[in-house]
């Protein structure tokens, strides 16, 4: 039943990154020809801006290792945004080469991840997507900014808010169009949410510049994301049945789910495009084809396992 609340946006957008943040941290590598499947299925679901794949060196991540075979797959989907992840000079040669329109940068907000994941400080990383980023625009790319541990980070624990700002500042200052806030490992509640969109606007960063990626570890994701959509967020990252496990946190939930966000967002009366049925069997397609259920609690919903058949009886 659609029940609207008061103070929330009528339209989100949903940046769905099944296809790159889930995939990538799937255990199972995707054959190419079932991920173009799967994005064109997403698209006919109604999402309009689905995270493709990642242009970083091959041998760091195996499982997206095919994008230039993937992307030329995906050329027949029209009004369908297929951003790719970027994370050097390197990695933006390879995407001008592949028609890409939109590019995402991945910074981190702590020196821990900066070096685990980028092998730098996070100056460094900074400094090495800056000329990325003048490159993209000056070409005309729209460039979205990651934040990766924005709320809590597991070397470090809780994450000082004036670090992620400086972040957030320093990645629109060079040219991002949007920053992705990440709580890379599901630690976040909902006043922290609050608290940080405040102080990242206070620092000149308005909120129609601000996605958010929030981890469901905790069971927290669709808490902290009504939280941002109260702050006036209308850009919500999910993965379609919530693909990609925690890398850093062992056994935990990973992505928020996108038909959870879709179920929650329906029934609040905000429109996203999306039709929750058919997105719904692209998930259960999906767990098909890596070999285990997804974890998402609307997909298992909506699609419950076939009872188990009777055993035969013996004679
Ligand atoms: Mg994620």
């Amino acid at each position: 039943m659609r029940v609207p609340a008061p103070g929330l946006p009528t339209r989100v957008t949903i940046h769905e990154v099944g296809p790159r943040d889930g995939l990538q941290n799937e255990k199972a590598v995707v054959p190419t020809e079932v991920k173009a499947e799967f994005v064109h299925r997403l698209a006919d679901a109604g999402l309009t801006t689905v995270e493709a794949t990642s242009l970083v060196r091959p041998e760091w991540v195996p499982q997206l290792a095919d994008a230039e075979r993937l992307y030329p797959l995906l050329g027949d989907l029209t009004g369908v945004e297929l951003p790719v992840l970027v994370p050097n000079e390197r990695g933006l040669d390879r995407a001008l080469a592949l028609g890409v329109r939109r590019i995402a940068v991945f910074g981190s907000v702590t020196e821990s991840f900066a070096r685990r994941n980028l092998n730098r400080t996070v100056d460094e990383s900074l400094a090495m997507f800056a000329p990325v980023v003048a490159r993209a625009r000056a070409e005309g790319i729209a460039v979205r900014g990651y934040l990766s541990m924005c709320f809590g980070d597991p070397w470090e624990g809780p994450v000082p808010i004036a670090g992620v700002v400086s972040v957030a500042q320093r990645l629109y200052a060079m040219g991002c169009d949007q920053l992705s806030l990440g709580d890379t490992i599901g630690v976040a509640t909902p006043g922290q949410v609050h608290a940080l969109l405040t102080e990242i606007n206070e620092a000149g960063v308005p909120t129609a510049a601000l996605a958010v990626h929030f981890h469901d570890t905790y069971g927290q994701a669709l808490a902290n994301t009504l939280a941002a959509l109260e702050h006036g967020v209308t850009t919500v990252d999910a993965s379609a049945g919530g693909l990609g496990g925690c890398p850093y946190a062992k056994s935990a939930t990973g992505n928020l789910a996108t038909e959870d966000l879709v179920w929650m967002l329906q029934g609040l009366g905000i429109e996203t495009g999306v039709d929750l049925g058919r997105l719904a069997a692209t998930s259960v397609w999906l767990a098909r084809q890596l070999g285990r259920p997804s974890p998402s609690r609307t997909v298992r919903a909506l699609n419950p396992p076939e009872p188990e058949p009777a055993p035969e009886p013996e004679d």
